[in-house]
């Protein structure tokens, strides 16, 4: 292990998110290769430190994504897939999935995790449920490649489409043997289980409408299996009510029920269209959400039960859903969003603000089955973010660091980020890839996906290829 250790001095604040929820007010944090050694007021220097000072910076512990389609940076913004709900968003969509190869899967990747980083978040996990026909071979293993490279810590989940219907393209259909085969592979060739692992895996069919119900039976005993956790979306609009409804004469998350689907191990991502007693069955299962408001605003779908669900005790995180969905992947933009939404539809019962970066730093850890994320304290991971303090931004409001960065916070003021240890942020730029590169590749591979699935963009014509 590396046993080099970094004293960051004199932070302005260092909110640790610890049990207590300490604030320490002008403190020191000392990192050891890949793990925090110690928080506190004052770190005596000793002669083998690099230290570092952190006046002007307020320290948070790395925020965690629960939920993402990294692949979709590279389809947002796009004109004939905004201004819709989810069903008819999910036609237009899909059709352009079917086109891509894995280089876009992995500057897809690059960018939605870069974005992350950029702002303030260090762990993330990946849904990814697109393997064309054309290019099948192990694209999972590409965002893990690229999330080794850009430094995220990494839970990536094997989704999958194994179900033809209207919405979903036939070349983007994966048999049951074939998601199964690739889904223990993945296990045994990508998920760690030790402590500060970077890489993990989970297992994650798409959507009750999406896959035969047998691939959740299997998926679900490969999980057991094999220790890992399983993910999907649930109960994200009314339309997926009522297809459960009419198809499955239940409710989806008795459909999910049904097909062993809740505890601890599962988290699903959205929950908008909750009743008492699916809240109630999250509450008793200890089964996680990822609440993603930005996508659920975009698309039409409603807004989670956030308020009834802490009361219920229900584990909940924050994600930032695939970028198609929320034109970005930013967590501070995402977490200030959550803070408004449940002010705008509950008023003073809303969560506060410690309760919302409460989600967005213990309740991702908690989620994604992890105890050496989401705060700072000796022997956790060192994944942290240094905001500055300073940014104009923040000028007459400084009372207060969480409430301060929870709903005035933008990614600019983010200065520093670790990921166990290393420094992969600093002055507000990704430290181990070239963002001018990533940004050409990017543009230049979406404008290749948009004419290869023959979208129609004004200004697609001549610039590019
Ligand atoms: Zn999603």
């Amino acid at each position: 292990m590396d046993s080099k250790r970094t004293l960051l001095k004199n932070a302005d604040w260092i909110i640790t998110m610890d049990k207590d929820r300490r604030r320490i007010r002008h403190g020191d944090l000392l990192m050891q290769g890949e793990r925090i050694q110690a928080v506190a007021q004052e770190i005596p220097v000793e002669e083998d430190m690099q230290v570092i000072d952190a006046r002007g910076k307020v320290i948070i512990p790395g925020m965690v994504n629960t939920h993402h389609h990294c692949f979709q940076s590279l389809v947002r913004n796009i004109h004939v897939a905004n201004e819709l709900s989810l069903m008819p968003w999910l036609k237009v969509v899909y059709t352009i999935f079917q086109y891509f190869n894995p280089d876009m899967v992995y500057y897809g990747a690059q960018v939605g995790l870069g974005e992350l980083l950029k702002s303030g978040c260090t762990t993330s996990s990946d849904h990814h449920y697109i393997y064309p026909s054309s290019s099948r071979e192990k694209l999972l293993d590409v965002t893990i490649k690229s999330a080794r490279e850009i430094g995220m810590r990494f839970t990536a989940t094997r989704g999958s489409l194994s179900l033809p219907s209207d919405h979903i393209p036939s070349s983007l259909v994966e048999s049951v043997d074939e998601i199964l085969k690739d889904s223990v592979r993945l296990i045994q060739d990508h998920h760690d289980e030790s402590r500060y692992a970077m890489t993990q895996i989970g297992l994650a069919p798409c959507w009750p409408e999406f896959d035969v119900p047998a691939l959740w039976d299997e998926s679900m005993k490969l999980g057991r299996e094999y220790g890992v956790h399983l993910h999907s979306h649930l109960a994200e609009s009314k339309d997926e009510v009522a297809y459960c409804l009419d198809k499955f004469g239940c409710r989806p998350t008795e459909y999910v029920a049904d097909q062993g689907w809740f505890g601890e191990n599962v988290w699903f991502a959205h929950c908008v269209h909750l009743s008492d007693s699916d809240i109630k069955l999250f509450s008793k299962s200890r089964t996680g959400i990822s609440h993603c408001p930005i996508s659920n605003m975009k698309l039409s779908s409603g807004a989670c039960r956030v308020p009834e669900l802490l009361a219920a005790d229900v584990p909940l995180s924050i994600g930032v859903d695939g970028a198609a969905s929320n034109n970005g992947s930013n967590m501070l933009t995402e977490i200030r969003v959550a803070y408004l939404l449940h002010q705008l539809n509950y008023g003073s019962k809303g969560p506060d603000a410690e309760t919302i970066l409460e989600m967005a730093t213990v309740g991702g850890a908690r989620v994604l089955g992890r105890d050496d994320i989401g705060y700072l304290a000796p022997d956790m991971a060192a994944d942290l973010v240094l905001i500055d303090w300073n940014d104009f931004s923040f000028a007459g409001g400084t009372h207060d660091p969480v409430s301060a960065i929870v709903t005035s916070g933008d990614s600019k003021m983010v200065d520093t980020v670790y990921v166990n240890g290393e420094c992969v942020v600093e002055k507000g730029s990704l430290t181990l890839v070239d963002e001018e590169e990533i940004v050409d590749r990017s543009n230049r591979l979406a404008k290749r996906l948009l004419k290869d699935a023959s979208v129609e963009v004004p200004e697609l014509s001549k610039d590019i290829l």
